[in-house]
């Protein structure tokens, strides 16, 4: 229960721009009992508290569809007070927390039930979570269902975790054949297991070249086109994570042309770095799909300008230091901890250096993800919806240093890098949870609920 000091009052944001789907819009916001009361240029007075957001951009709250906070169980490599206060920071008001690596991982009832009470003491942003459908879990789809999972994460290659196995095509068919039953979408890492297996035993050395030849592109794109085709036969609706090259992105359209129901995610990390940033980064660079070459990562770029990518989540997989810097790189941990910085990405890559539009940022990173998964009342600017909103000072920039990092071990391979666009207040449901640099937040996150 909550407190009564930490009841949400009357808020107007006053004389700010509102992002919305439909375009921008000069309007002042009043907060009222946690959601959005009204939107109109100049409201009048009242005895509400203002915030003068004059100068700064109003988007919605950032909806992060893909993370591993590692909450329970593996709360050294991250956990939910240091995950959520950094998702914060970066703009974001909710996250899906995927069904590993967290441990046990998230693969039947109990285990979605310990997590969610464990995420309700730590989050300080909302947060839905994904289940796992491994070989021997599709048995428990529907009880996890019954708790309210977004949906379903299963790996087509080795997931880096013994107690995750890959789904083989069996396992993956019959998964998809129970969510189009439960009426909850497959979200599928895709790379051919075998095909990494064998070019693996050919690329035996463990540089980072060795690394990226043995996941080529191609790894990708033909993992891709099964998984559409499982979904073509099952009807189940498909959501593929990480996409890393154009080519993955179009391997996905063949489907979406055919009428399967396929959504298409990226992550910054893809957008803002190539291969040759990764022999420079070494370790802190090192994930899978890996960094991919320049002519892959603009073909990427187009289809993102172009509208053929419908969501940017950030994958956010850190590990304990000591398995990314104490190794060489083909024992080092393949993840990238970069939950601050998908906005400041898509704001400085996307915005800045190449004219992506503030409208199309706020649908990659809130609307989309919203609508895709049902999320009830979140992912727009709109009167009814929670105030979950990101007040963003486009003429402010800044070099990312390690001292800004909320996250719990300090690696990110945007140290060092300039942003502009500085994130100047979060707002979950009506609080200020991060303002000016600083954590703000005094209540905790809410499990939500798909809503279809
Ligand atoms: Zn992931």
């Amino acid at each position: 229960m909550r407190s009564r000091g930490c009841r949400v009052g009357s808020v107007v944001l006053r004389g700010g721009t509102v992002i919305a789907a439909d375009g921008r819009l000069r309007a002042d916001v009043r907060i009222e009992d946690e959601q959005i009361a009204e939107l109109a240029p100049d409201l009048g007075g009242s005895n509400a508290d203002e915030i003068d957001a004059r100068g700064l951009f109003i988007f919605p709250g950032g909806i992060d569809v893909h993370l591993h906070f590692n909450e329970p169980g593996r709360t050294g490599w991250e956990g939910g007070a240091t995950g959520s206060r950094a998702l914060a920071a970066g703009g974001g008001t909710m996250f899906f927390d995927m069904p590993l690596n967290s441990t046990p991982c998230t693969v039947n009832a109990g285990e979605v039930d310990r997590k969610r009470a464990a995420l309700e003491e730590s989050s300080i942003a909302d947060f839905a979570l994904w289940g796992g459908l491994v070989p021997g879990s599709i048995g428990d789809m529907a009880g996890m269902a019954e708790r309210g999972v977004v949906g379903f994460k299963a790996f087509m290659c080795d997931s880096g975790l013994p107690e995750f196995p890959r789904a083989d095509d069996a396992t993956l068919r019959d998964g998809m054949t129970e969510a189009a039953r439960l009426g909850l979408p497959i979200a599928v890492h895709a790379e051919s297991e075998e095909m990494i297996r064998r070019l693996s035993e050919t690329y035996t050395g463990t540089s980072v070249s060795d690394f990226l030849a043995s996941r080529p592109v191609m790894a990708e794109v033909e993992a891709i086109g099964r998984a559409v085709q499982l979904a073509e036969e099952t009807g189940a609706k498909l959501h593929i994570v990480h996409v890393s090259s154009g080519s993955g992105v179009l391997k996905a359209h063949e489907g979406r042309l055919r009428g399967v129901d396929v959504s298409i995610e990226t992550c910054p990390h893809y957008l803002f770095f190539t291969e040759d940033d990764l022999h420079r980064l070494d370790v802190v660079g090192k994930c899978a799909p890996p960094l991919r070459d320049a002519e892959e990562h603009g073909k990427l770029w187009q289809q993102l300008l172009n509208g053929g990518i419908d969501i940017v989540a950030s994958d956010h997989s850190p590990c304990d230091p000591s398995l990314k810097k104490s190794r060489d790189f083909k024992g080092s941990w393949g993840g990238i901890a970069g939950v601050q910085s998908t906005l400041a990405v898509l704001l400085e890559r996307g915005h800045d250096g190449r004219r992506l539009r503030f409208e199309r940022i706020a649908t990659l990173l809130a609307g989309t993800p919203a609508q895709r998964f049902g999320i009830p009342k979140k992912g727009s600017v709109a009167v009814g919806n929670d105030a979950d909103l990101v007040l963003v000072d486009p003429s402010a920039d800044y070099t990312l240093e390690a001292e800004h990092l909320h996250q719990r071990h300090k690696i990110s391979p945007y140290l060092r890098a300039m942003f502009g666009g500085v994130v100047r207040r979060t707002i979950r449901r009506g609080e200020a949870i991060f303002v000016d640099g600083k954590i703000t937040a005094v209540t905790k996150g809410r499990y939500v609920r798909p809503s279809y």
